[in-house]
């Protein structure tokens, strides 16, 4: 049982994730990110999830830095966004990601989508910037089974994350069980489904049941799936609120109802059709 906000997946390579964090998708870059990093921060959350794309790295460095948190109690990640994808230009959209979080170093760095012949050159990148110790720990996200097994056959350093959209009507069994067996560590994005699944039945009787809101029965669902999760929110009361599902546990057969509303209903894009 997963018991505490810093409780940590030891990934393949040996390095903790915090199991839980704070996305930031949308926080605007400024006071709005700032505040809601430094809200998490003072909460107990270890882990931030931003990207380049999201345009609010600055503003997630400088919360950490003004949090006076050492940095190695830290977990950040960033992702290389679809436009830089490619050897060259993953280096160089690195460093930019890396001076605009000012920061020595990242705690994990993602291919943010599976960028159709791209994505094996942006892996070599990844895998160079690992050895040479820029980031301690490398991986993908959006990625399907077929984009693994193709990654995988070719790769010298495997992924050690999976970052994906899952929820309870999006729950993945295979590419589960596929990230369990080659251990890369799932991560759920749209967590909440941003915001969609707390009118089901299933989820409100739960939260009857437990005393908890519908947000904390879905979160405490991933753990006991034991799929990192990094909900969003730059509301104080909800930040916290999403924080505190680490005294209860959901019973097995309550997991398995949670499970049954899957419909393999996706709120972002498809890895296999995406356009951008
Ligand atoms: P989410 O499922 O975390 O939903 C966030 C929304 O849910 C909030 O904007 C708010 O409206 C609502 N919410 C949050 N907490 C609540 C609460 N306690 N009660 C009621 N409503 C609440 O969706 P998301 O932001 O899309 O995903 C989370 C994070 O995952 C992102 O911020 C980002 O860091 C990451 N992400 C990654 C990818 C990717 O391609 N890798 C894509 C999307 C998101």
């Amino acid at each position: 049982m997963i018991r505490g906000i810093s409780e940590t997946a030891i990934l393949s390579n040996g390095v903790p994730m915090p199991w839980f964090g704070l996305g930031v998708y949308k926080a605007e870059d400024g006071e709005e990110v700032e505040r809601a990093v430094l809200t998490a921060l003072e909460v107990g959350y270890r882990n931030i999830d931003t990207a380049a794309m999201y345009g609010n790295e600055a503003g997630v460095g400088r919360a950490v830095k003004a949090s006076g948190i050492p940095r190695e109690q830290m977990f950040l990640t960033t992702k290389v966004w679809n436009t830089d994808q490619g050897y060259d230009s993953t280096l160089k959209a690195f460093e930019e990601s890396r001076r605009r979080l000012g920061v020595d170093y990242v705690d994990l760095y993602l291919i943010h989508w599976p960028v159709k012949g791209k994505y094996k050159e942006t892996w070599k990148a990844l895998e160079r910037l690992y050895r040479d110790g820029w980031v301690r720990a490398i991986g993908v996200s959006n990625f399907q089974i077929h984009h693994l097994e193709d990654l995988l056959a070719g790769c010298e350093i495997p992924p050690m994350v999976n970052q994906v959209e899952y929820h309870p009507r999006l729950t993945q069994k295979p590419l589960l069980a596929f990230c369990e067996e080659h251990r890369i560590q799932l991560e759920a994005w749209s967590p909440l489904m941003r915001g969609r699944i707390f009118d089901d039945p299933v989820v409100r009787r739960l939260a009857e049941k437990y005393n908890k809101s519908p947000a904390q029965i879905v979160l405490r669902w991933d753990l006991e799936h034991r799929v990192a999760t990094i909900p969003k929110s730059v509301r104080p009361e909800r930040i916290r609120e999403n924080a505190d599902i680490f005294d209860f546990q959901l019973a097995p057969q309550d997991v398995a109802n949670l499970d049954q509303l899957n419909r393999d209903q996706r709120v972002g894009p498809d890895p296999d059709h995406f356009h951008f």
